[in-house]
Formats: C-alpha cells, sequence, structure tokens
C-alpha cells in the first residue's frame, strides 16, 4: 500500500528531552551524564527521569520509596520539582522555537506545533531547518530537543518520537532520523517500515487502553493502524480514532488552535506538608491560592464568574477521621480582582469547614471564565457594586502583579494569605528544590572564574 502525502501542509513538534531534567543541568552541568530523577508531590513519586535514570529501571510515577536505594548503589539524584524554574526556561524555549514558523501552538511544557504551511522549501531543507532549530533552542536555553516533521499533527508527533528513540535507543531506528525526523520526505518504503517498527500504542491519541483493545483486534504496529477502514474505526472505536487513522494517512483534521478556547478552569491546589487543624491555616492557603489563580487569570486577559474550593482530609490515613467538601460561589460579576476572589474562597471555606478533622489538601478553582474584553454593560447609578472592578481597581491588579513578577511571588500580597507563607505551614514539602535560577534576583547563579 502506497501512502500520498499532500505536500501542502507541513507541521513540526518540537519536544523537550527530559524537560524537568534537562533543565536542571541548564545550572548544575556536574549532573549530566548522571541519573537524575525530579519527584513531586510533596517529594512522593518520580516525575520525570534522565535518560540514565530510565536505563536504571526508574519508572514513570514510581514512589520515591521503592527507588530510594539508588541514591546510594547507583548515585541516583532526586530533586523536588520546581515549576517555577521550569516554566520560566520553558517559554524561553517555546519563544525561541516559535521564531522558525509562522504559527506555532504551545502544546504542554516541554512541546508545541509549527506550522510550517506556506513556508518555502525544497527537498531535505526542513531537516535542515530542524537542525538549525535544535541548535538554537540548545545554545540559547541549554535545552535539548528532538523535532519531528510531518503533513499532519499526528505524523509530526509519530516522526517526534521516533527522532527521539533514535537517539536514545540506537538500534531502535536508523540512526540518521535520530534528533531530526521529517516522515514527509522519506521514500514509502522507508517509511513503511517505521510504521511497522513502531507500536500502535506510540501513536498519539492511541495509548495504553486503547491501545490494548486494538491489540487484541489484532492490530499490533501502526501500519496496521493505517490500513484499517476509517468508517469501520468509527463505528467500532470512535470518530477520535478515525481522524487519526485519516492523519497517519496524511489527511489533515487536526489544525493548529489559533485562538485556543479560552480555558474553562484555573487551578491551585496543593497537599500540605503536614496536616492543618484549625480554621485560621486553611484561610491563609486558600488566600494564596486564589490570589496566585487570579494572577494566572489576569494574565490570560479573562475573568472569572465563580470560585470553587474544596478541603479534604488525607484519604491515606486510614486512621484519620475522613471528611471533604467543596462548594461553588457564584459572582454577582466576573471580576479579576484578587480581594474579590480571595473573598469568595473565604466565604466558601466558612461554608464547608468543620473543626476537628486534619486537612491534608485544600484548593481554588476559578471557573467560567470569559475575556475581559467582554464587558457588561451597565449604568453607572452612583456607588460600584461590591465586585465590580472599575479602572482604578485594574491598575491595582497589574501593579501588584508587575511588583510580584520583578520582585518575587508574595511581595505584595492580601493580607489573609500573609502568615501562613511566614510560617511555612501549607508550603509542600519539597526538600531538594534548587534555587529559582531564573525569575528571583536572589537566586541569580554566580560564575566564578
Ligand atoms: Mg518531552
Amino acid at each position: 500500500m502506497s501512502i500520498q502525502y499532500g505536500v501542502w501542509r507541513m507541521y513540526a513538534l518540537v519536544d523537550g528531552n527530559n524537560f524537568y531534567c534537562s533543565v536542571e543541568r541548564v545550572f548544575r552541568p556536574s549532573l549530566t551524564g548522571r541519573p537524575v530523577v525530579v519527584m513531586g508531590s510533596n517529594d512522593g513519586c518520580v516525575i520525570a527521569r534522565s535518560n540514565e535514570a530510565k536505563a536504571l529501571g526508574v519508572k514513570m510515577g514510581e514512589p520515591w520509596f521503592q527507588c530510594r536505594h539508588l541514591e546510594k548503589d547507583q548515585g541516583l539524584v532526586a530533586l523536588s520539582a520546581n515549576f517555577t524554574l521550569y516554566g520560566d526556561m520553558s517559554e524561553r524555549m517555546m519563544t525561541v522555537a516559535g521564531s522558525f514558523a509562522p504559527r506555532q501552538e504551545v502544546y504542554s511544557i516541554d512541546e508545541c506545533f509549527l506550522d510550517f504551511a506556506g513556508m518555502p522549501g525544497g527537498p531535505g531543507s526542513l531537516v535542515e531547518t530542524g537542525r538549525a532549530l535544535r541548535e538554537k533552542v540548545l545554545r540559547w536555553t541549554g535545552i535539548p530537543t528532538c523535532v519531528g516533521f510531518g503533513p499532519t499533527k499526528t505524523l509530526a508527533k509519530l516522526a517526534n518520537h521516533i527522532a527521539k528513540s533514535a537517539e536514545r535507543k540506537p538500534g531502535s531506528y536508523p540512526e540518521q532520523l535520530a534528533q531530526v525526523c521529517n516522515l514527509g520526505e522519506l521514500a514509502d518504503e522507508v517509511r513503511r517500515e517505521l510504521l511497522v517498527k513502531t507500536e500502535v500504542k506510540e501513536v498519539w491519541g492511541v495509548g495504553p487502553r486503547i491501545g490494548a483493545q486494538l491489540n487484541a483486534a489484532g492490530v499490533s504496529t501502526v501500519l496496521d493502524l493505517v490500513r484499517l477502514d476509517p468508517a469501520a474505526v468509527r463505528r467500532r472505536f470512535s470518530v477520535v480514532l478515525e481522524k487519526t487513522v485519516l492523519e497517519l494517512r496524511g489527511i489533515s483534521c487536526l489544525t493548529l488552535e489559533d485562538a485556543p478556547a479560552s480555558r474553562q478552569q484555573i487551578m491551585c491546589s496543593r497537599s500540605f506538608g503536614r496536616p492543618v487543624l484549625e480554621m485560621e491555616g486553611l484561610v491563609e492557603a486558600l488566600s494564596d491560592f486564589a490570589a496566585r489563580a487570579a494572577e494566572k487569570l489576569r494574565k490570560q486577559e479573562n475573568l472569572a464568574g465563580a470560585v470553587h474550593v474544596f478541603i479534604t482530609t488525607s484519604p491515606f490515613r486510614k486512621e484519620d477521621r475522613q471528611y471533604s467538601r467543596s462548594v461553588t460561589v457564584p459572582l454577582v460579576r466576573p471580576t479579576g480582582d484578587t480581594r474579590v476572589l480571595v473573598s469568595a474562597a473565604i466565604l466558601a471555606l466558612r461554608a464547608v469547614f468543620k473543626p476537628g478533622y486534619r486537612y491534608a489538601k485544600a484548593g481554588v478553582m476559578l471557573m467560567e471564565l470569559q475575556p475581559e474584553s467582554v464587558h457588561q454593560a451597565e449604568l453607572d447609578l452612583g456607588e460600584p457594586e461590591p465586585g465590580t472592578v472599575p479602572r482604578d481597581r485594574s491598575k491595582l491588579m497589574s501593579a501588584v502583579d508587575a511588583v510580584n513578577r520583578r520582585h518575587g511571588r508574595g511581595s505584595l500580597m492580601v493580607a489573609s494569605a500573609g502568615l501562613a507563607t511566614a510560617r511555612r505551614e501549607f508550603v509542600p514539602k519539597q526538600e531538594r528544590r534548587t534555587p529559582h535560577y531564573t525569575t528571583s534576583w536572589d537566586d541569580m547563579p554566580v560564575a566564578r572564574a
């Protein structure tokens, strides 16, 4: 079967290699070549692994206590997640990558799609572009990436998987495809070989569950999947999988999100380093979460129409009495004002708080988001209603955001969020976090000759 790809579309998927670990290595080059893992949620389990850690058999999501022995035996280095640093480095990587194509969709913290439609290019030139992109991202940010090209997003993802595997596991794919792979320019026979070599679960959107169902139906390689009748796939599985098959055949069904639908919620939640018993502690934690969420909200230029709050005890502490509640407070008018959002969160907390429990986690979710630019017309009849955002307030909020950006998170905050930060009562356990090298003056790395 010959698969003809159109030439009128071309996507790239740029992906940071072992992103969190690579970012840590930028500032601690001594970690290069050593097995490194990054731990999430109170240093509980592994959320990122360097190639060397993968080679030691450390699994994604593995609880730390299960691989802790590798620290002594194999020199495994474990770090607490430093999301402030990862977020900032991600922005830098995306800016550099985005300069290579007219359109970009940032897909996750370490992945973006680029749309090369309409760009001039002859045979081989995209691979050249991909190499130049890798080189520039590496030189400007220190982050190694792999680049996959294809005439559809699904094929670009697949090309990226091939580029990454060819680099990490020599022999898995032809070595000339390592780091940069363009599925669109390969000869039919070569491409076919690649599709035979790749398991169906590696395809974007297939995953382990549908992968197992496909395997049970005798579909084990990507080529098997490509050969299925799309209409039959829709009947037996889903429209989504039908689109995947079409995309693998080079028929583009998924385009870049030009204007990504404004995200529907903003969540800020955390497990506490140790249980919180008093209302006061929760007020402080939730005020801080609401303020952080409000800052993200304003960055997206959105307003929230409702505030959702939850508090819960730890289901893992079987000896504790269990309690968990959530409540949503609708706002009179959508707002981006930290003070209104914090007040709503506290109001919600007062409605659900019960004394006598050991609270382990709480969170704030801002809901019913809408663009700031959509104004609800209203007659100005004297005093502003509570919850409205007159011009001076949005100026105040911009000023608060600017100060916190420049001088570090928490430099200016709503008073109810203040004490907890000082007492570190709800700060998650992060015993091995590296400094905020790129976002805090105090943490700036110092180079010595
Ligand atoms: Mg990655």
